[in-house]
């Protein structure tokens, strides 16, 4: 068997033990005579597959008895949508965060419902930055505060959540939930795609207050509204059964690698290790100046030439360390190092990183 260390932004990589796992139970899952993919959403083991994936995620990330946690479907981006149409109630205003591409969207769909205040943008100096908060520009009114946690085309982090009072705070955390913890009570609702840090594409993740639910305006399609899926345990219409199995893997992963608390400081040494390496060379640059801002998940950089970033990336995936192409907004190179990147996969980049730079000063 050959693996390579594959530094997609999403979807990515996934822990080897899980794919080995699914692999095992493929044919025949737990004594079943079938694979899950072939299995009812109504039967007794998926029904026993969605329970714990439920209860291992409240496990690993402590979340609170009053949040409901919802399996959905549409990603990310339908979450842009639907967050407004669920969230504004009455007075259809909200404020938002602009720190990237995805904070961009979301801003673009909200829009078509309501009333968008755009308390704080990094636009200026295409996102490579977070901005500061100013409580003066809040809106006392809002229905929510949306902020975009980890920016994965900029590479850009948020820690600090907002104190926003009474209107609560709605994140996505698509590319960085369950990297580092966090206290989901600071929270009115968490969303995240489950490509990036979660599973395979095709399940999105919601963490929702109680007291949110159940407020949907009148045009809000059933598929789009939260208490749909509350009433339903996430089983009104079919399910993405196998990406739903599969990221009750990678919870069980995290859980038997000590939590979410071992996997950060894991990760706070893989990105340290790369920012170094980056940092001490003559030739690689980062692309966000301030360390503070710096994400533990995408780290961008560049090189002085275009020609030398073709000859890195080419070099690069030749050594088996593939998908380190930046994103079209900002360029050069991207590595994104999500949970399931081996220590061992930062040690290879980081020595092809030292070698390129000595033999092409
Ligand atoms: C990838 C990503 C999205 C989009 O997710 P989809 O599941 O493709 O809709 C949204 N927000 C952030 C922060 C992302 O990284």
């Amino acid at each position: 068997m050959s693996r390579i260390y594959n530094f997609s932004a999403g979807p990515a990589m996934l822990p080897l033990e899980v794919l080995e796992q699914a692999a095992n139970e493929m044919v025949d899952y737990s004594g079943s005579g079938m694979s899950v993919l072939e299995m009812s959403h109504r039967s007794k083991p998926f029904e026993a597959i969605i329970n714990q994936a439920e209860s291992l995620l409240r496990e690993i990330m402590n979340i609170p008895a009053n949040y409901k946690v919802l399996f959905l479907q549409g990603g990310a981006s339908s979450q842009f949508s639907m967050i407004p149409l669920n969230l504004f109630g009455k007075v259809r205003k909200a404020d938002y965060i602009l720190t990237g591409e995805w904070a961009k969207k979301a801003i673009q769909e909200a829009k078509r419902y309501g009333e968008i205040n755009i308390v704080a943008s990094s636009k200026d100096k295409n996102f490579n930055y977070i901005p500061p908060i100013d409580k003066s520009n809040f809106d006392s009114e809002a229905a929510y505060f949306h902020i975009t946690t980890n920016n994965t085309i900029y590479g850009t982090v948020m820690r600090d959540v907002p104190e926003t009072g009474d209107v609560p705070v709605v994140a996505d955390m698509s590319s960085n939930i369950l990297s580092e913890e966090i206290d989901v009570k600071k929270f009115g609702l968490i969303y995240a795609g489950a490509q990036k840090n979660i599973g395979p594409a095709g399940v999105t993740i919601v963490i929702i207050r109680d007291d949110l639910i159940g407020n949907a305006l009148e045009i809000t399609p059933t598929m789009f509204n939260y208490q749909t899926h509350v009433e339903t345990n996430s089983l009104y219409n079919t399910p993405p059964t196998y990406a739903i199995y599969i990221a009750k893997l990678v919870f069980e992963w995290i859980k038997n690698k000590g939590g979410v608390k071992s996997i950060a400081k894991i990760n706070n040494e893989k990105a340290k290790m790369l920012y170094g390496a980056i940092e001490t060379s003559s030739l690689f640059k980062l692309t966000v100046p301030n360390p503070a801002h710096r994400s533990i998940m995408n780290i961008p950089f560049v090189l002085p030439e275009k020609d030398l970033e073709e000859k890195f990336i080419k070099e690069a995936a030749a050594c088996g360390l593939t998908t380190l192409r930046g994103h079209r907004s900002v360029g050069g190179m991207r590595a994104s190092i999500y949970n399931a990147m081996p220590m061992e996969g930062i040690k290879a980049l980081v020595e092809f990183i030292n070698e390129f730079d000595k033999n092409n000063k």
